[in-house]
């Protein structure tokens, strides 16, 4: 039986904040991500290796088998794909809010409103449970800047410590969910490697 189990994550504060998990499961990276240009990190169990992966491709990978388990904003996946794979478990870690936000002083608008957002599929489930029809306009950064030159009324984002909106004038308007990181696992691997993966689960459950 292959009992190979590779774990797909991103760099950066997903993984900084997973290490403790994956610690307290008794595993180890043999590699630091962000001290070597390596994306495939063995670690002191053999049957044991992560995937470093960008952060809206980890559901990606585990959807198609190529990882079994996986790390992943709620945001990331509420936007992905999510066919054959489970949501484990909530970490509890990388948490914040996807907000609704828009400039202090609002401008009168004699238009349908205008969203700009990287979370389309969110923010259209979000206005259609509210009635409210908008355009929405797909940005993949820095969506601060879009009503500050009117490209849009409001924005759809991830706020955190609210620092990024107040330094460029807008204020956070209405919550739509709060976010944190799952534990994402191919529906297929869950079966066959079950006793693996659980013990895992159980580990990072005594952790969190
Ligand atoms: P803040 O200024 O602390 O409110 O952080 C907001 C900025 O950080 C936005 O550009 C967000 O896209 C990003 N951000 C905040 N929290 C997270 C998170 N948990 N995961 C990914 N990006 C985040």
């Amino acid at each position: 039986m292959n009992d190979q189990l590779t774990i797909a994550l991103s760099k950066g504060r997903i993984y900084k904040d997973t290490l403790p998990l994956l610690e307290a499961a008794g595993i180890e990276p043999l590699e630091d991500p962000s001290k070597c240009r390596k994306l495939i990190i063995q670690t002191n169990q053999p049957n044991v290796r992560l995937l470093i992966v960008r952060a809206t491709d980890a559901p990606t990978y585990v959807s198609h088998g190529a990882a079994d388990l996986g790390v992943a904003g709620k945001d990331v996946l509420m936007e992905a794909p999510t066919d054959n794979l489970y949501e484990l478990l909530d970490l509890e870690i990388a948490k914040c809010r996807l907000m609704v936000a828009g400039p202090k002083i609002a401008k009168p608008q004699g238009h349908q409103l205008k969203i700009a957002t990287k979370y389309i599929k969110s923010a259209r489930a979000y206005y259609a449970s509210k009635g409210q029809q908008v355009d929405l306009i797909k940005l993949y950064g820095s969506m601060e800047i879009a009503p500050l030159i009117d490209l849009a009324d409001k924005i759809v984002d991830l706020v955190d410590t609210g620092n990024t909106l107040k330094a460029n004038g807008l204020v956070p308007e209405e919550h739509i969910a709060h976010i944190s990181s799952r534990l994402i696992v191919n529906e297929h691997a869950y079966k066959t490697k079950f006793k693996q993966i659980n013990d895992i689960v159980e580990k990072f459950k005594s952790a969190i």
